[in-house]
C-alpha cells in the first residue's frame, strides 16, 4: 500500500484483493451487526456495526486517503455529517455559514441556532468585507462550500481558511460538488472536509450517505465518538455501493465535466437563456479562482431562462433526455428548479437574497452522448416560444 502514490489508483483499488479468508479480489460485504468474542472478556477487531464494521471501514479508508485526511466517519446521509460536525459545538460557539449554503444545512443550522445550540451568521463569503467583519464578532467554526449550490460561486478556500485560523476558527469545506477527484480542500487549510456520498462519490442515485474526513488525527476520535453516540453511522451495505461508485469516480466525473462545458457553451448561446453559470467560462467571475483551486470545473452548471415560471415550466415539460428531479452526481443527467424543488425551505426573502430567481434552473450532466443532452435541450428551448 505505501507504494500507491496517485487518487486515481487509490480510488480504483484501495483493499482490492486483501481477503484474508479466501483471497477475494473485491473487498467482502460484511453486513453482520454484531462480531462474536474470541473468548470470555476478549472481543475480535469489531464488536458491534453501530460502532465499526469492516465494510465501512474499508470506504472511510478510502475516503481518508482521497482527501489527505487523517481519518474519516461515515455517515447515513449527507445531513447526519453536517450534524456530526455541529455536534462538536457548544452554546455560545458561533459558525460563519455561507447565506447560499444548501438548503438541508440552512434549515439545520437555523433550526439548531433557534434552540440555543449555538450561534449562526450567514455571509456573502465571496465579499471580503462581509466576511471579515463576520468573522471580527468571533466564531468557532466557518463553513465553506464552493462552488455553492446552485449559482456556482467560487470562493478561495485558502484565503478563507487563513482567515478562519486568525481568529481560532476551524475550517469546514462541504466538497460535495467536485468531489475528491477535482478539490481537495485539506491542501488548501481545511479542517474537515464533509460530504454527501449520495452525489458524485457513489454516482449511481441508489444510495443516501454521507462523511466527515479529517486532517488531524486527534479529531477523528471525537468525531467517531459522536457518530457512535448519536448512532449516524452509515450501513454496510451503503457502504459497499458506496466504494462500488467510488472506483469509477475519476472516469465518471472527468468524462461528465467535458460534456457539462459543451453544454454551458450552447447554452451560452442561446437566445431564450439570459445567464449560464459555470465556472469553466471565462466570463464566470469566478474562472480565474477556480483554474487555480480546482482540478476541473465539474459537472455543475445553471442557467436563468427569459420569461420567468412559464418558461420554465414550459423548458422542464419538453425534455425526455434529461430527468426532472432533486439529487446530482449520478450517471443520468438532471435538471432541478431551486425556486420551488432544492431551496424551498429557504423562503423567499432568503432566496432572493441569495440571488435564485424564479427563472433559476440547475443542471447536473450525466454520462449520456452530448448530442443527445444538446437536441433534448434545443427542442425543449423551441417550445418556449
Ligand atoms: C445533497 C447535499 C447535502 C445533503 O446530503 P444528503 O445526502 O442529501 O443528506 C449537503 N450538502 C450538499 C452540497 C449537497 O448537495
Amino acid at each position: 500500500m505505501s507504494m500507491i502514490k496517485d487518487f486515481r489508483t487509490i480510488a480504483a483499488v484501495n483493499g482490492i484483493a486483501s481477503d484474508a479468508a479466501f483471497g477475494a479480489v473485491n473487498p467482502p460485504l460484511y453486513l453482520s451487526s454484531n462480531f462474536a468474542f474470541r473468548e470470555f472478556e476478549h472481543s475480535q477487531a469489531y464488536e458491534y456495526s453501530r460502532t465499526s464494521n469492516p465494510t465501512r471501514d474499508l470506504l472511510a479508508d478510502t475516503l481518508a486517503k482521497l482527501e489527505g485526511g487523517a481519518g474519516a466517519v461515515v455517515t447515513s446521509s449527507g445531513m447526519a455529517a453536517v450534524n456530526l460536525i455541529l455536534s462538536l459545538l457548544k452554546p455560545g460557539d458561533r459558525v460563519i455559514a455561507p447565506h447560499d449554503c444548501y438548503g438541508g444545512t440552512y434549515r439545520l443550522l437555523g433550526a439548531l441556532r433557534d434552540k440555543g445550540h449555538f450561534d449562526v451568521e450567514f455571509v456573502d463569503q465571496s465579499n471580503d468585507e462581509a466576511l471579515t467583519s463576520a468573522l471580527k464578532r468571533g466564531a468557532s467554526l466557518v463553513l465553506v462550500e464552493t462552488p455553492s449550490n446552485p449559482l456556482m460561486r467560487v470562493v478561495d478556500i485558502q484565503a478563507i481558511s487563513r482567515h478562519a485560523k486568525s481568529v481560532g476558527a476551524r475550517l469546514v469545506v462541504d466538497n460535495t460538488f467536485l468531489s475528491p477527484a477535482l478539490q481537495r480542500p485539506i491542501a488548501l487549510g481545511a479542517d474537515f472536509v464533509i460530504h454527501s456520498t449520495t452525489k458524485y462519490l457513489n454516482g449511481h442515485s441508489d444510495v443516501v450517505g454521507g462523511a466527515v474526513i479529517a486532517a488531524h488525527s486527534k479529531d477523528i476520535e471525537e468525531l467517531k465518538g459522536w457518530a457512535n453516540m448519536i448512532g449516524v453511522t452509515g450501513s454496510p451495505f451503503d457502504s459497499y455501493l458506496t466504494l462500488r461508485g467510488i472506483r469509477s469516480l475519476f472516469a465518471r466525473i472527468e468524462r461528465q465535466q467535458t460534456t457539462a462545458a459543451a453544454v454551458a457553451r450552447f447554452l451560452v448561446e442561446r437566445p431564450e437563456v439570459s445567464v449560464v453559470h459555470y465556472p469553466g467560462l471565462t466570463s464566470h467571475p469566478g474562472h480565474e479562482l477556480a483554474t487555480r483551486q480546482q482540478l476541473g470545473f465539474g459537472a455543475m452548471l445553471s442557467f436563468e431562462l427569459n420569461g420567468g415560471i412559464e418558461a420554465v415550466r414550459r423548458f422542464v415539460t419538453g425534455l425526455t433526455v434529461f430527468t426532472l428531479a432533486e439529487s446530482l452526481g449520478g450517471v443520468e443527467s438532471l435538471v432541478a428548479h431551486p425556486a420551488s424543488m432544492t431551496h424551498v425551505g429557504m423562503g423567499e426573502e432568503a432566496r432572493r437574497a441569495a440571488g435564485i430567481s424564479e427563472g433559476l434552473l440547475r443542471v447536473s450532466v450525466g454520462l449520456e452522448a452530448e448530442k443527445d443532452l444538446l437536441s433534448d435541450l434545443a427542442f425543449s428551448l423551441a417550445k418556449i416560444g
